[in-house]
């Protein structure tokens, strides 16, 4: 945006908002350029919102002026989703990090879009109540973010994502209308169920002002064990063969070889590293519940050759036995000066095919590609490392990347599980749905967005590209 054109988008901003909500300083424009991807943009214009009306006149004078929006919460996504590519307005959430409301009676919290998703679940556990989604960004994500993104993570595969967690929202949407869907009881058919569509949207739809959602009694106890395995095969077979002998873990997790190296040199925890795969398995419930499924468990991936390394019978180690998970991002990160962290879901029975594939991919492009994930799911993250400053393996990057798309829809599943398309998968988005579903899709965001501001050049290819 021209220089004049920010000051009269400033001035009609700040005819509603302090100064100190509206920034065009150089050194914050650049901070809020970023998520933890290596996408960058820089926002023209920077505003803390700290309230749904100050976050309804952003939406107001944005789309009288037609100014890109970005919705940001912790700007930990790993889609691109939160950079700003058109440059436009950052309007950070992160500011509106109230918990409004904890009702045990009910079994539901109220929250402000920018809670930190750990500080949520410590609150309501201080209830003796439980908040199941958690990314493994749970320390640095915000609700808001979560729900934007439909966020899972490890304890998803029992309890199902975010959006089983979501009962009701309040929505901004562009020219400041506000909108409240669903709301605080457990079932509702009334109506056409317009929240859905704004969990997983990526800020291409409105901004989420408010969050209610559903709270579980916690579970009284946690147990785990962590198994290695000799083939990284054997160890995808033992969890489809758990899962299809009616056990139903808290958590199944897979690490190979590099993952666990890279952790282990990140901090020393004693993984097996000298193993191909580490699988990392949870259950809770009642105590004998929880011993009687890690029993079974046991018994199940020695049937594939797993050596059983750790047992965790109380929640106290099993919280530490399953820390090595949650330092597997950030431990990787250092193997290389860049990583491309993709998010591919197949049908659980398509899991060892998926890691094969995986495998010859990295050998053909000779791509480094670490594999880690939420193996339960059939989420995996196949990480593939580069240096973004070499063109020609960036090529290559390009097309392993590709191929695990293609391979992943080949075997009947999606581009992402859980981070979203954001910027980075939009161009594959045509070979996922047919041209009459991509129209929908823009249907639907032109229905709350008709001049296209919200998160412009996200999540949706570009209009006519797909045919
Ligand atoms: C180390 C690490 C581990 C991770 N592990 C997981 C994991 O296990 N599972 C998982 O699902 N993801 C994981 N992620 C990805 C990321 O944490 C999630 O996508 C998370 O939900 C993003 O939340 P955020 O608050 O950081 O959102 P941001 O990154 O700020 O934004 C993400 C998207 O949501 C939109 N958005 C944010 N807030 C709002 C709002 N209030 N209204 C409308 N739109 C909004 C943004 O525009 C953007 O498109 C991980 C990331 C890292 C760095």
């Amino acid at each position: 945006m021209g220089d004049q054109f920010v000051e009269k988008v400033v001035a009609g901003l700040q005819k509603r908002l302090r100064p100190d909500q509206v920034s065009v300083h150089p050194a914050e424009r650049l901070v809020y350029g970023y998520d933890a991807t290596w996408a960058e943009g820089l926002p023209d214009v920077v505003v803390h919102a700290e309230s749904t009306a100050d976050v309804a006149w952003v939406l107001r004078i944005a789309n009288e002026m037609e100014v890109p929006v970005i919705p940001r919460g912790g700007g930990t996504g790993l889609a691109g989703g939160a950079v700003p590519i058109t440059g436009g307005i950052c309007l950070n959430l992160a500011r509106m990090n109230r918990i409004l409301e904890i009702d045990p009676a009910d079994g539901i919290a109220v929250v402000q879009p920018g809670v930190i998703t750990n500080a949520l679940q410590k609150a309501v556990e201080a209830h003796g109540l439980f908040y199941p989604p958690d990314p493994a960004s749970l320390y640095m994500s915000t609700i808001g973010g979560n729900v934007a993104t439909n966020a899972g993570g490890p304890r998803c595969l029992k309890y199902g994502v975010t959006r089983d967690y979501v009962l009701g929202l309040e929505v901004v949407i562009p020219g400041g209308e506000v909108l409240r869907l669903g709301g605080r009881v457990m079932k509702d058919v009334s109506g056409y169920d317009l929240k859905h569509l704004f969990i997983g949207s990526e800020g291409t739809l409105g901004v989420i002002t408010e969050v209610t959602v559903r709270l579980l009694p916690r579970p009284p106890a946690l147990g785990a064990l962590a198994v290695a395995f000799d083939r990284l095969e054997s160890a995808c077979e033992a969890v489809v063969a758990i899962l299809s002998s009616g056990i139903l873990p808290l958590m199944a997790e897979l690490m190979d070889q590099e993952v666990m190296r890279a952790v282990e040199a990140f901090h020393p925890y004693g993984l097996p590293v000298e193993a191909e795969a580490l699988l990392l398995l949870a259950a809770d419930g009642e105590e004998e519940a929880v011993r009687a499924d890690l029993a079974r468990m046991v018994h199940r991936v020695q049937a594939f050759g797993g050596r059983v390394v750790r047992i965790a019978n109380d929640t106290k180690s099993a919280a530490d036995l399953w820390e090595p998970r949650r330092q597997a991002s950030p431990a990787i990160a250092r193997l290389a000066p860049h990583k491309l962290s993709e998010d591919i879901t197949v049908p659980r029975s398509r899991i060892p095919q998926m890691v094969r594939r995986i495998q010859q991919i990295a050998r053909e492009t000779r791509v480094p590609i670490v594999l880690y994930g939420h193996i339960g799911d059939g989420n995996l993250h196949p990480t593939l490392l580069c240096d973004r400053r070499n063109p020609e393996e960036m090529s290559r990057v390009a097309q392993a990347a590709t191929q695990i798309f293609h391979a992943a829809l080949e075997l009947g599943g999606v581009l992402s599980g859980e981070h979203g398309i954001g910027m980075l998968k939009q161009d594959f988005t045509p070979q996922a749905f047919p041209p009459a579903i991509i129209e929908k899709f823009w249907a639907i965001k032109l229905l709350f967005d008709p001049k296209n501001i919200m998160n412009p050049g996200k999540k949706l290819p570009l209009p006519g590209s797909w045919i």
